[in-house]
Order: structure tokens, then sequence, then C-alpha cells
């Protein structure tokens, strides 16, 4: 088996205080998952509904599990009764559709949204500019059972150190603004996600709160 409790102690290490990691075990198995939890790793991130449930059925009921993936609108309320935190939310839609579902369950779903800053094309995320637009529209304020928390993002998958730094700063200085903007009286927006297993020593140099790191401890996935 993969050293997972290796890799696990070797990324912890490299996290200053304060930065949280989220272990991305989409694809691998419940006994990596177990190996961490060992170690005294409780958050975990998915990005496939069907999977992530029969993982949350078999696996130890104190773990956070945070989904990181595209979620269709669909799919919110399978995940509604138990998700700790919905990580990529890029549309009006995709919040209404958790806050509905949140209310049924009377709970209150914590979501970050998903900003789109890097050069690759890809459906998802929002630009800053649709950033601003969705929250200058102000009904997410209507929308009692979401917390937003903060933002996600990915930067693109390119070796140049500095373009992926560039990428950082950008959502940095964005959440700054939005923070002052809008959630000035909110402690809970508090969360910058990036970094992954290529980036997050930069990530964190660059404000990240939150790594969201796979590979680096659970090996490659199989799909
Ligand atoms: C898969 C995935 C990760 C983890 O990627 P690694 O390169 O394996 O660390 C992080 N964030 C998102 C959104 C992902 O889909």
């Amino acid at each position: 088996m993969y050293d997972v409790k290796g890799n696990l102690k070797a990324v912890l290490a490299k996290l200053p205080q304060g930065v949280r990691l989220v272990a991305i075990s989409k694809y691998h198995p419940n006994e990596y998952i177990e190996a961490a939890y060992e170690e005294g790793q409780r958050i975990f991130g998915e990005s496939h509904e069907q999977e992530l449930r029969q993982k949350v059925d078999s696996l130890p009921k104190d773990i956070e599990w945070h989904f990181i993936g595209h979620l269709q609108t669909n799919k919110v309320k399978y995940i509604a009764p138990y998700i700790s935190m919905i990580e990529a939310v890029d549309s009006l839609k995709l919040l209404r559709e958790i806050d509905k579902q949140a209310a049924k369950n009377e709970r209150v779903i914590d979501v970050l949204l998903e900003l789109h800053i890097a050069e690759e094309e890809t459906k998802y995320g929002l630009v800053p500019e649709a950033c601003r637009e969705l929250l200058a529209d102000g009904e997410w304020r209507s929308l009692k059972h979401v917390r937003i928390c903060g933002l996600m993002m990915m930067a693109s998958y390119v070796d140049d150190e500095q373009q992926i730094r560039n990428e950082f700063r950008i959502a940095k200085k964005l959440f700054d603004e939005l923070k002052a903007r809008y959630f000035a009286d909110a402690p809970w927006f508090k969360e910058r996600s990036w970094g992954m297993s290529h980036d997050y020593p930069i990530a964190v140099e660059e404000g990240s709160t939150m790594v969201r790191v796979g590979t680096s401890i659970f090996g490659p996935r199989v799909y």
C-alpha cells in the first residue's frame, strides 16, 4: 500500500499554522482514507456524489466531507443532509438550490464561491466580474440556509511558478475586496481554498487558508 501516513505527515509539515488540509480522496479506496484518519486527518474532499455517499456510509461519522467538484443542482438533495462544505459554487441557481435543500434538512450549509482565474478554458467557476455581480445582486442575503465562507480556485496547470503565483494573488486581492465590501461583519468569511499537490507550497505563501491535496498523499488516482 501507498505510504499514506508518511505522505500525510510530510504535507502537514509544510503547512503553516492556520492552514487546514482537505485530503482529496476521490477515486481512492476506504483503506487509504482510514490510514489518514488514523493519523488524525478529519477533513476529506470528494467530487462525485455516489462515490461520496458510499464512503460516508462506511467510514467514521466524525469525518467532515467537502464537496469539491462541479455539483449539478439535481444532486444537491443527496448531499445536503451531511455535507460540511460545498466548495465549488459558481452560480446563483446552485446557491438557491443549496439553500432550499439545507432548509429541508433544517441546517445551514457552508459554501465557497469558485473563481475562474486560470487561463485554461473551463465551463466552471466565476470570473472575477461575475463573482462581483453575484454578490452585488444581493439575493444571496435572503438565502438564510447557506453561509458563504470564502473563495475557492484552481490555478493553471503549468510549470511557470510566476504565473501560478500571480493567479493566487489575483484571487487574494478579490477576496480582500469582497471581504471589505460585503463581509466585513462576517467573521466566517475567511477561507481561501487554493493549492493542490503541484502548487500548494506556493498557495500557502500567497494566502491560502485551506489546501486541497490528493495525489501527494494518496498517490496517483486509478480512474
Ligand atoms: C482532484 C482535485 C484536487 C486534488 O488534486 P491533486 O493534484 O491530486 O492534489 C483539488 N481540487 C480539486 C477541485 C480537485 O478536483
